[in-house]
């Protein structure tokens, strides 16, 4: 590592890093020497020894992001055997899908880098400046190891600005097809990858679809539908399906993807769910089925308070509208609401509502958007499946 700029750590950042939190606050930066945006930097502690390696961000709170506690290079040979071995591991978790996460981040000891796959093709996402300078090296790798026929990166995302890097969307190499093609859970789906929402479409509730479609029957509202992963999974084994969302570039997709697998029971509605939820209680309509899949309402922990009262909020309603014998699959992918809290506002709204409910699953991402035990950021998703006794 001769030859990188030093970056000196106080003790508590120390600490940090020892219990398994790569993150080094800007509060916890003693020195930066000539420490540059989007640097690999030598990581020092308060003695002056050197405990790793980490890309420096010169703009965010989080100044450093630790790429290795040991001694060695950050160059395009470590980056080529990280994305291996990231995808290595999806090789045993990912079952009848050819759309998956490729790279999760923390999750895959590569933190400020988001991959997916679709196909043939792939999606990424440079949050931080280090991953930002990195990404011609990152592409070139990921074409050696998996061979797309293109790669787009989605820098659409707003904690880019915290970094100082613009918003963009763009194809990075080869030629990407506006609308995407791939199997996943049987069934053929499309994205927009320059577009869609995220890096094409979500990807992380992919289990989650196959586990409510075995419970969901009768009636069925899916509610924050997207492009309707849910409601096509769970078109089988329903008599009907109402597919709500605000998004109208998302539902023209879904009703594509529908149309594309001869699903005739799903209907997509472009509405705002809360309005929804009251004039469906208000008019007493009743489902055997309800999803609530909403956007993180908590995007920090100042705003935890007001966001456990609107996932409480749409429980309540949503509980209202369900039969006895009816199943409520509700999520949050704030990784600020901790399943407990999800478990007790669900609890407080189904007192309300005056249902009992039996827990059937407690589930959370899939396999391939991987957690670490000690980085709790990446534990986000969860998903309850619930029964109306
Ligand atoms: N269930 C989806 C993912 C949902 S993400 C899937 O599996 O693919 C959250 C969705 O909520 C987004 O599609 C967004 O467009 C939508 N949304 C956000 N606020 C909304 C509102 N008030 N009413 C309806 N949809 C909303």
């Amino acid at each position: 590592m001769a030859g990188i700029p030093s970056v000196t750590i106080n003790r508590k950042a120390e600490d940090r890093l020892r219990s398994g939190h790569p993150w080094v606050y800007s509060s916890d930066v003693t020195a930066r020497g000539s420490a540059a945006a989007g640097d690999v930097v030598r990581v020092v502690n308060a003695r002056g020894k050197a405990v790793g390696a980490a890309h420096y961000s010169s703009t965010s709170q989080i100044t450093l992001r630790m790429l290795t506690d040991k001694p060695e290079s950050v160059d395009r040979a470590f980056f080529r055997e990280r994305l291996a071995r990231a995808l290595d591991f999806r090789k045993e978790v990912v079952r009848d899908s050819e759309a998956y996460r490729v790279v999760h981040a923390e999750g895959d000891l590569l933190p400020g880098l988001i991959v997916d796959r679709y196909g043939e093709y792939l999606s990424a996402q440079f949050l931080d400046q280090g991953m930002d300078r990195s990404r011609d090296t990152i592409a070139g790798c990921l074409q050696e190891l998996i061979a797309p026929r293109g790669i787009v990166a989605r820098n659409d995302v707003p904690v880019r600005k915290l970094e100082g890097l613009p918003l963009e969307s763009e194809v990075v190499s080869g030629e990407v097809p506006s609308a995407v093609c791939f199997q996943m859970n049987g069934l053929r789906l499309s994205a927009d990858l320059l577009h869609g929402q995220k890096t094409g479409i979500y990807l992380d509730q992919r289990e989650n679809y196959l586990a409510v479609a075995r419970h969901a029957h009768g009636r069925a509202l899916d509610a924050f539908t997207s492009t309707g992963g849910f409601a096509l999974h769970m078109a089988p084994r329903c008599e009907t399906v109402e597919a709500v969302d605000s998004s109208a570039a998302a539902l023209k997709t879904g009703a594509a993807i529908r149309d594309e697998n001869g699903i005739v029971n799903v209907e997509f509605r472009e509405a705002n769910v809360f309005d929804l939820l009251a004039s469906y209680s208000a008019a007493k309509r009743e489902f055997d089925t309800v999803v609530l899949d909403p956007p993180a309402f908590a995007k920090s922990r100042k705003t935890l308070d007001s966001a456990l009262r609107g996932y409480k909020e749409i429980n309540f309603k949503a509980l209202r509208l369900l039969r006895r014998g009816g199943i409520l699959a509700t999520c949050s992918c704030s990784h600020h609401v901790m399943e407990a809290m999800l478990l007790e506002v669900v609890a407080e709204a189904a007192l309300d509502a005056g249902k009992t409910l039996r827990v059937l699953e407690r589930r959370v991402q899939a396999q391939d958007h991987p957690i670490l035990l000690t980085v709790p950021e990446t534990l986000y998703l969860k998903c309850l499946i619930l029964q109306v006794l």
